[in-house]
């Protein structure tokens, strides 16, 4: 049987894949209208997170809604006229804040992440791994409140280190700290990427010096071939292969919906301002809990990116958003000065228990997906693609049952 697979979306999540598939023997096609990195995969806060495991769902989470409603600039925020598509996804998502489904989902959070920073070196080899990865840890901040006790029993169950830290280590390790920051938790097995896109330009170069091709084509249509194999219409040419795998970040849905595949994926909009000149040096990436932010040391300035905003996949950016995270940064740092930040906006791809859905959907022989990593997609895609690789060449492993698309539609068969 030919081994030959069209891969849809040159993001981390695509790319591994295709990179893991060369290793097993296979001819990879990735089709991407906007290139490699040209999606989440750009613009992201680069923290790499072997050691995470708590799942954005939690108990007690529905109170806020209303404050979301209401804070267009605030950590999280719904547009009022996205909200009757965006309610049955949320409707699942507050039954994933269950003690039993949280549990649950963090464990499968863990045995996705904790391989996270060895595939990366697999994937990226020795060299380019100490050039573009860090893995110096990460510390949570708070104004008011700090980590739940829920979150501090799933990560002791799974064996994470977390070191609280008080305002006197914090200002030693970031000198100049704002005082309205009340709680740090350092988490040392963590780490970030200097840049998010030159990493995942670098698996694209070695797709490619590998014999891969990346076009840059839109799938439009997948049409199962009689007799088996696949053919996919883009934009500008027909091909066709014996797999396709879908890992086209937030707009995978869209695509496998005329199949009769409906997956309940939406997108976590985020943002970014990139800080080009600051004056100040991090030594470790912060992830501001209070805030919903990250501000990481890349390469080329400080990126300070995140927060989420539920619009849907083709509402315009409020660039609003960006410049808040430019506030936010100095607001943390008020001595920081930094040049014109670089605003850019990303759609996460967003499962409502914080999982990707990684496999092959049941009676579509040679379909097989891998998206929906939402805010973990840096860590986990990488991962990922090396486990459908190897379940494509016939290793399938077990942490596939949690990730199967069957969680969302109920049956083995779609
Ligand atoms: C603000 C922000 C901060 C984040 N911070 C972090 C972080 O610190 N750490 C972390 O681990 N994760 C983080 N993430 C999440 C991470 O960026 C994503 O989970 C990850 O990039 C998703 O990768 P992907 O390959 O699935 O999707 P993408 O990178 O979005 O790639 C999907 C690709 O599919 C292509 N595509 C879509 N439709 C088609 C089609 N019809 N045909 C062909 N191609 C198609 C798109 O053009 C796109 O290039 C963050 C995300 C955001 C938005």
């Amino acid at each position: 049987m030919a081994r030959d697979a069209i891969i849809l979306g040159a993001g981390v999540a695509g790319l591994s894949t295709a990179a893991f598939l060369q290793r097993e023997g296979w001819k990879v096609t990735l089709l991407d209208p906007l290139g490699p990195a040209g999606g989440a995969s750009f613009g992201n806060a680069g923290l790499l997170s072997p050691q995470t495991v708590i799942p954005a769902a939690l108990p007690g989470m529905w109170r806020k809604v209303p404050r979301w409603l209401t804070d267009p600039l605030g950590p999280l925020t719904i547009r009022a006229a996205h909200l009757p598509r965006l309610s049955p996804w949320l409707a699942r998502w507050l039954a994933e804040t269950r003690l039993a489904r949280v549990e649950a989902n963090a464990a499968a959070l863990h045995a996705l992440h904790a391989p996270a920073l060895e595939v990366w070196r697999e994937l990226l080899g020795e060299a380019d791994y100490r050039a573009m990865i860090r893995q110096a840890g990460q510390v949570q901040l708070w104004e008011g409140g700090g980590p739940s006790p829920l979150e501090d029993a799933l990560r002791a169950r799974h064996g994470i280190r977390a070191e609280l830290l008080g305002l006197d280590e914090l200002q030693q390790l970031f000198p100049g700290l704002s005082r309205a920051v009340t709680r740090g938790l350092l988490v040392p097995g963590n780490g970030h990427v200097v840049s998010p896109a030159r990493v995942v330009r670098a698996l694209a170069d070695q797709v490619l010096a590998e014999g891969g091709a990346i076009l840059p084509q839109q799938a439009l249509k997948l049409i199962p071939r009689e007799g088996g194999g696949w053919r996919v219409l883009a934009n500008t040419a027909v091909h066709e292969a014996s797999s396709v795998v879908v890992a086209g970040g937030a707009w995978s849905a869209e695509l496998l919906a005329p199949l009769g595949l409906r997956l309940p994926l939406e997108s976590e909009r985020g943002y970014h301002a990139h800080l080009p000149a600051p004056s100040i040096e991090l030594r470790l990436p912060i992830l501001h809990k209070s805030r919903g932010f990250g501000l990481t040391p890349m390469e080329d300035g400080l990126r300070a990116a995140g927060t989420v905003e539920f619009a849907g996949l083709r509402a315009p950016p409020d660039e609003r958003r960006a410049e808040q995270l430019a506030a936010h940064a100095k607001h943390l740092f008020p001595e920081l000065t930094h040049g014109t930040p670089r605003l850019w906006f990303g759609q996460r791809p967003s499962f409502p228990d914080s999982l990707p859905v990684v496999g092959p959907v049941p009676g579509r022989p040679g379909l097989f997906l891998c998206f929906g990593h939402g805010h973990f997609g840096m860590t986990g895609g990488p991962a990922s693609g090396r486990m459908l690789a190897s379940a494509m060449a016939g290793r399938p492993t077990s942490l596939l049952d949690a990730l199967a698309p069957a969680r969302f539609t109920g049956s083995a068969r779609v």
